[in-house]
């Protein structure tokens, strides 16, 4: 089957085509700017040159419109009919507790995933425009919705509860959801299957570490906790955001620097993180390194910062998990950074875990970087949430 993956955003869309049967991607592009002045669409044909265009796309049953334009191109497109794509894996990022797997979408789901944007205002809405303008331009064509939110529902009450008033929960849904689920649940299945040993048997802990950056436990193929939480604020240092905090902090810095609660979660999500640790330097770790290279006090801070926190989470999931089997890295920064990956793991001798300093300098590549004696399996599993949608999307609509 010819499977469209499709990660909509409020002015972005990210689409890729996936043969379900050979795990091949057969093109995959982006779609930037749309609704703004100077869209740019681009397209890469398997083994192909990328393809940019600028074209103006108001709204996103254009942007739609000129994906299955660049996928159906007699010369550069991956295929010669619309029909012959099967069906359509849509990222939704906010699933509530509605939501526990993957779902064939039928108005049902839509208006479910309608009531529970409020909790992600600026994601659902979004990713359900994505579905609309699919449903227009290729009536017909089943359509699946894929949750950031739903791997994480098997947490227990004592993991998904905060230690506020009960009847926020019960009132208004105020818990603990859980992000970047199509990851961790990729991320752990895969470590199970490099170990060769059943999913349902091992303690994993999975470091998504992106521009967001998440860690999650996963015990017995099941994840019970997870750093993440109502929203992707929660949690680890990130790019820009700033993960825990004590939330007295947003008070305070109200009244310090006369910000609204709006300014200063502004400042919580888009200048803290490593950014603002690094006294603004960058958010990306390619930066942060370089920086680091040169001995930037700013870069040093935010990198040391960052892994400590990651530290602290694996420490905390090993427990929750009394042990751990296998921890693995990935996304953007585990997969690629190797200094981040060694500050982690040497302060993780309490498990017995041993780093291979040499496997440990191999980027973006599935490789395990503990050596043959450690109690635990280290690896970096790089990550493919396309292809997680685009597997449970064909198993859906098979
Ligand atoms: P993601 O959100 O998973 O796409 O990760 C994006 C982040 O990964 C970037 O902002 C960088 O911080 C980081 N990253 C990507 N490539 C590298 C690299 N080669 N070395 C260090 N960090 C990288």
């Amino acid at each position: 089957m010819k499977i469209l993956v499709i990660n909509c955003g409020s002015s972005s869309l990210k689409f890729q085509l996936i043969d379900s049967e050979s795990e091949a991607v057969l093109g995959k592009g982006l779609c930037e700017r749309i609704g703004i002045d100077g869209s740019v669409i681009s397209f890469t044909p398997a083994g192909g040159d990328k393809i940019v265009k600028e074209e103006p796309m108001p709204d996103h049953n254009k942007a739609i419109a000129l994906v299955i334009e660049a996928l159906t191109d007699p010369a550069t497109g991956v295929v010669k009919e619309l029909s012959e794509i099967d069906a359509v894996g849509h990222r939704i990022v906010h699933g509530g507790e509605a939501f526990t797997k993957s779902v064939i979408i039928d108005d049902q789901v839509i208006r479910a995933i309608e009531e529970v944007s409020d909790l992600a205002p600026l994601h659902n809405p979004a990713n359900l425009i994505g579905v609309r303008a699919c449903e227009k331009a290729m009536p017909g064509v089943p359509m699946v919705a894929v949750f950031d939110t739903a791997f994480h529902q098997t947490m227990p009450e004592e993991a998904y509860l905060y230690g506020l008033p009960y009847r926020y929960y019960e009132q208004y849904k105020v818990r603990r959801y859980g992000f970047h689920g199509t990851s961790h649940a990729y991320v752990s299945a895969r470590a199970a299957e490099i170990i060769g040993k059943p999913y349902d048997s091992l303690k994993t802990i999975v470091c998504h570490l992106g521009n967001g950056a998440s860690v999650s436990a996963v015990k017995n193929g099941r994840c019970i906790d997870t750093s993440m939480g109502l929203t992707p604020l929660e949690g680890l240092i990130m790019g820009t955001r700033s993960g825990d905090i004590d939330p007295s902090v947003i008070d305070y810095i109200s009244g310090k620097e006369h910000k609204d609660l709006k300014g200063v979660m502004t400042v919580l999500n888009k200048e803290s993180g490593v950014y603002g640790l690094s006294g603004d330097i960058s958010s990306d770790f390619r930066d942060l390194e370089a920086g680091y290279n040169k001995k930037d006090p700013g870069a040093i801070r935010a990198i040391h910062c960052f892994a400590y926190h990651v530290t602290k989470y694996v420490g905390a999931y090993a427990a929750a998990m009394n042990g751990v089997d296998c921890i693995c890295f990935t996304a953007g920064v585990g997969e690629n950074s190797p200094l981040v990956r060694k500050y982690v793991v040497e302060r993780l001798g309490y498990l017995g875990a041993k780093l291979d300093e040499a496997a440990n300098e191999s980027r973006g590549k599935e490789v395990t970087i503990s050596t043959p004696d450690s109690a635990v399996r280290i690896m970096v599993v790089p990550t493919n949430e396309e292809l997680a949608i685009a597997r449970d999307t064909a198993a859906l609509v098979k």
